[in-house]
């Protein structure tokens, strides 16, 4: 385990450094201080591979390119406010050229910014039939009153799928249906390279936002993270929504505090405990150092609860 930790570690920092200085300066020679000076401001660029690539605009969701002869394929796409940026770093990847082909890992507004640009270029853009129909609708989160707007028609999935699929180059995609994040989430998983990218069914920073507005929930948050071990294998990296990119190793902690919390909220909520008694009850303390405070995680995780648990819902 010690041995795989450091080599992920190795494999980030090399990654890291290649893609930062490749992309602020066309030049991997410069030093690591000037790179990183440069890019503050610009999209990190960590290498997985000779063609596949971990895009992250400062304060968006990760993104991950794959460039081939016939240009590159993208696993989600950002806000909109962030696709010139994004489209910018794609073009600086050594081997890159236009986008064909765009996959949305779920509806939110972070991974489908770049869906009007590329939809308006004719590109194929890949989800879930059940995201495409959340991107059709208006949609307003309860807890905080936050509207998201639908996506006009030239900026929805264009190919969308129930189950799994398969792309010419060999690339496998799927539906996640645990319902870890929403209804409509989906794996991309690159064979040759051994990556699997699982948007944000998992969360690599911080406690992740249930939105059971659209059928995430906690159960499914467990659920989701069984999934992953069994899609992928010890060396596979696994490349989460937000945060750096993740082993087996993780994926089994986070399955196991995941599992302990849904224990104690079901728990509290076959005791007929409420969201407050919930949060009072400190159901994820021994986490809340690493991970921050819980409060709104543990609110919206109960409440899921009741969506998927209670008998009266
Ligand atoms: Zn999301």
């Amino acid at each position: 385990m010690a041995t795989e930790d450091a080599h992920t570690r190795r494999q980030l920092l090399k990654g890291a450094l290649a893609g930062a200085a490749g992309l602020a300066m066309g030049s991997r020679l410069r030093t690591l201080a000037a790179a990183a000076q440069s890019t503050s401001a610009a999209a990190g660029i960590v290498r997985l591979n000779d063609d596949l690539f971990v895009i992250t605009v400062p304060g968006e969701a990760n993104v991950v390119a794959h460039t081939g002869a016939g240009g590159v394929l993208l696993v989600d796409g950002c806000s909109a406010g962030a696709s010139d940026a994004l489209m910018k770093a794609v073009a600086s990847l050594p081997g890159g050229g236009p986008v064909h082909t765009i996959f949305n890992t779920h509806w939110h507004p972070e991974q489908t910014g770049s869906n009007d640009e590329l939809g308006q270029a004719g590109k194929t853009i890949v989800a879930h039939e059940n995201t495409r129909l959340w991107l059709t609708t208006d949609v307003t989160w309860p807890w905080n009153g936050k509207r998201f707007k639908r996506l006009p028609k030239i900026a929805q999935p264009n190919k969308t799928f129930y189950t799994t699929g398969k792309l010419d180059s060999g690339i496998q995609y799927g539906h996640i249906p645990d319902a870890a994040h929403t209804d409509g989430d989906l794996y991309v998983y690159f064979p040759r390279q051994n990556v699997l990218a699982v948007g944000d069914v998992i969360s690599g920073q911080g406690w992740p936002v249930v939105d059971y507005t659209t059928g995430g929930w906690i159960g499914g948050i467990v659920g989701g993270l069984q999934r992953v071990q069994a899609l992928a294998n010890e060396e596979t990296r696994i490349v989460p929504g937000r945060g750096p990119v993740l082993g087996m190793k993780d994926v089994k902690a986070q399955a196991e505090m995941y599992g302990t919390i849904y224990d104690r909220l079901s728990t509290l909520l076959n005791r007929g405990r409420g969201p407050g008694e919930a949060v009072a009850a400190q159901p994820t303390k021994e986490f809340d150092a690493r991970m921050g405070n819980s409060e709104e995680f543990v609110r919206r995780a109960f409440e899921s609860l009741w969506a998927y648990l209670s008998p009266d819902a």
